[in-house]
């Protein structure tokens, strides 16, 4: 049984959402989501009264023209209906992190759409909260696809908001790599206040996310980086978000909440080198609740993002973060029917199978390690407030 819903709240998904799929030796495999759903689902949490299940909304060459330049969608297009011809090192596309699929353009503006249904269902009042699991693609910049990222979907929900009222956007970016698209979009806007926090640029892809990087002209204040050294923990990460986040929405006053929720940085992610665990994924969920109800009247729009652990991670991640959304609880275990499917699907991609419980406690360091990384992320958060906080404040 499945208590009402604290809040009401939206998963956006259809189940012919899974062809963003740049092939099966690539990282971002969309069986990670497909399972996120199957777990949701499995643990009854679509059921509960006050969740609704939302389809996409359309997204057209349009919409998605607001924020990316023409050539490089015309670009997209091309390797979209030819894949073997429509490689660009220019546009990004065909190169490493970005192979060129059939039909990667409609795959792409499918993503978009469900960003935005999340923003509409929160902007109009449907529900107080909505999560599209599929989203995310932050790394996706104008004119170039860039670090798996062909359309930059939470930049174009934001879009989609500013355009339908709103005039203060926070976003609030959590993956293990820096936000770097949607800070550029909205570098110069005022508008729309972006806070990253992520593994040190000097270590990580894409190498920027530095505490200088405050934004330009009137957004001066309005774009703010937290860069933490690998091996950070999930204790030391909270304390750092805990420093930065509430004092920033408290002094921007935003009307709604966005966020990117990547789960690439747990401790045993493939990808990259920060510490966190399930349980500070509890941590962060119930940190982004409260900030929504207290400083963002109660709005707020969730995507997707980075996380490579396809069955042993990713799920159970994105499951804690939907849960905490709706205000639900989850069992202590997976539930067996779902551990089945996702140790099929762990064995048929050669990755780890999912564990029993969605919690597993924290990571240990020697101390004298865990004090040198709580120094060096201090370090980093008073370097952010002394470049931008008054900047910040400027702005309320
Ligand atoms: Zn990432």
């Amino acid at each position: 049984m499945t208590s009402p819903a604290q809040t009401p709240s939206a998963l956006v998904w259809q189940d012919d959402s899974l062809d963003y799929d740049f092939g099966p030796a690539h990282p971002l495999k969309p069986i990670r989501v497909e399972l996120t759903v199957s777990l949701i689902r499995a643990c009854g949490l679509t059921d509960a009264e006050g969740v609704t299940t939302l389809p996409l909304e359309p997204f057209a060459d349009d919409d998605v023209l607001r924020r990316h330049d023409e050539r490089y969608v015309e670009a997209v297009k091309r390797a979209s209906s030819d894949p073997h011809a429509g490689a660009s090192l220019r546009f990004g596309l065909g190169v490493g992190d970005n192979p060129t699929f059939a039909g990667m353009h409609e795959a792409s503006l499918r993503v978009c759409g469900a960003s935005v249904a999340a923003a509409k269902a929160v902007w109009e009042g449907w529900v107080s909260h909505a999560f599209n699991p599929a989203g995310g693609l932050h790394h996706a910049m104008a004119d170039r696809a860039s670090g798996f990222c062909i359309y930059n979907d939470p930049a174009l929900a934001i879009d989609w908001l500013l355009r339908h009222g709103a005039t203060r956007v926070a976003y609030v970016d959590v993956d293990t790599h820096h936000g770097d698209g949607v800070q550029k979009m909205f570098y110069d806007d005022p508008r729309v206040l972006t806070i990253s926090l992520h593994e040190t640029g000097e270590a990580l892809f894409p190498g920027t996310g530095f505490a200088h990087e405050i934004g330009e002209g009137d957004a001066r204040g309005t774009s703010l980086n937290v860069s933490l050294e690998p091996t950070t923990p999930g204790e030391v990460w909270l304390e750092a978000f805990d420093a930065v986040v509430s004092q920033a929405l408290d002094a921007f006053g935003p009307q709604v909440l966005v966020t990117q929720l990547g789960c690439d940085t747990h401790a045993t992610d493939s990808l990259a080198h920060l510490m966190l665990t399930t349980d500070d994924y509890v941590g962060i969920a119930q940190r982004l609740r409260r900030l929504a109800h207290d400083h963002a009247q109660g709005r707020w729009v969730a995507t997707g993002g980075g996380g490579y652990q396809i069955a042993s991670v990713v799920p159970r991640a994105w499951a804690i973060y939907f849960a905490e959304l709706a205000g639900l609880s989850l069992p202590a275990e997976l539930p067996g029917d779902w551990r089945r499917e996702a140790e099929e699907a762990a064995s048929r991609f050669d990755m780890p199978a999912p564990p029993q419980q969605f919690l597993e406690g924290s990571v240990d360091l020697r101390q004298d390690r865990l004090e040198e990384l709580r120094g060096q992320a201090r370090q980093s958060v008073e370097k952010l407030k002394q470049h931008a906080f008054g900047l910040l404040e400027g702005h309320a």
